[in-house]
């Protein structure tokens, strides 16, 4: 496996933001994965896993360690489950679920680039439903150890925007095994047809990494910084949207510095404002 210097990360996120990794590998097994770890223990780095790069917000100075981008893709059926590695892509396994008439995904449609390790891993969720509806298995790879454990659907621990992999960054999610239920393929690619133009007529066209805020469990985060007046503020290229105002959206060339001002900016305003402290869903890298 290749050990690459200098790799800009802008390239690997959906918000086309990111200074450059010292390393950079892509793994497509497990030994890879091993071989990237021992690299990063005996080089005395940190290490940092890539998924889609769909809700990441890296520092323009970029990572001074090893990138591990994750690009494991094998996935089959088994009746109405589907077992795949972390790097197989919601959209794949969306299809391939709809394919087979199985239900239990559709609500991942139109999220642009994720993959499943990173949705188990911060327990991705959107119209009424999250990963952890439809999670059994859990098959992660402990990185002090470099053993393999596997964790069932309690041992997880998923809660909103959360699991036992966002809490301890030393389990690295290797696959899964879903269970979804049968049902009429049509009705599959209706409710997708109608989550995808949900999605086209609120979410922003431009680069972004989706919601940048946690909701609350009675107000929406985008409620309180639009009333906060804050809708379209812009710094540099980085924008809050005038469509959603819990994205922001990079307008062109925009800067982690100017969408962290933007970030301070909201979280000022709405505790000002509302007393409501907001927390970032969006994973900050530097
Ligand atoms: C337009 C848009 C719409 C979105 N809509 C939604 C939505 O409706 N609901 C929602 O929940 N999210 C949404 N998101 C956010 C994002 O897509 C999800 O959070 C997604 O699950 C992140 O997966 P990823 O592979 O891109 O992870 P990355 O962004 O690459 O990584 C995110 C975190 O997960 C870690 N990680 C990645 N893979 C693994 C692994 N195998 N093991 C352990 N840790 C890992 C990374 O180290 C990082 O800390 C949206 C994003 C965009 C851009």
């Amino acid at each position: 496996m290749r050990f690459q210097k200098n790799i800009l990360l802008k390239n690997y996120t959906t918000f086309k933001i990111g200074g450059p990794a010292r390393y950079f590998c892509i793994v497509k097994n497990k030994t890879d994965l091993i071989e990237a770890i021992i690299f990063s223990k005996k080089a005395r780095l940190p290490f940092f896993i890539l998924g889609g790069g769909s809700n990441l917000l890296i520092s323009d100075k970029g990572f001074n360690g090893l990138v591990i981008k994750l690009q494991t893709t094998n996935y089959k059926l088994q009746t109405t489950k589907i077992i795949a590695e972390a790097g197989v892509s919601l959209a794949k396994l969306v299809n391939t679920a709809a394919n087979a008439g199985l239900s239990g995904l559709e609500w991942v449609s139109g999220i642009p680039g994720a993959t499943l390790g990173g949705a188990v891993r911060g327990n991705a969720g959107a119209f009424d439903s999250e990963m952890k509806d439809i999670v059994m298995m859990v098959k992660a790879l402990d990185a002090r150890n470099l053993k393999i454990k596997n964790f069932n659907n309690k041992k997880c621990q998923f809660s909103y925007r959360s699991s036992i992999f966002k809490k301890n960054p030393n389990f690295i999610v290797l696959s899964c095994k879903l269970k979804l239920k049968k049902e009429n393929k049509e009705k599959i690619k209706e409710r997708t047809r109608e989550i995808l133009d949900h999605r086209k007529s609120h979410h922003p066209f431009n680069p972004s990494a989706g919601s940048i805020f946690k909701n609350f469990k009675h107000v929406r985060a985008r409620d309180l910084i639009e009333k906060a007046g804050l809708k379209g503020k812009q710094i540099g290229e980085a924008q809050i949207s005038q469509l959603h105002a819990n994205f922001i959206v990079n307008c062109g060339g925009a800067k982690a510095k100017d969408v962290l001002k933007l970030i301070n900016l909201a979280k000022k305003e709405v505790k000002n404002k509302f007393g409501i402290k907001l927390e970032e869903e969006i994973q900050k890298i530097s």
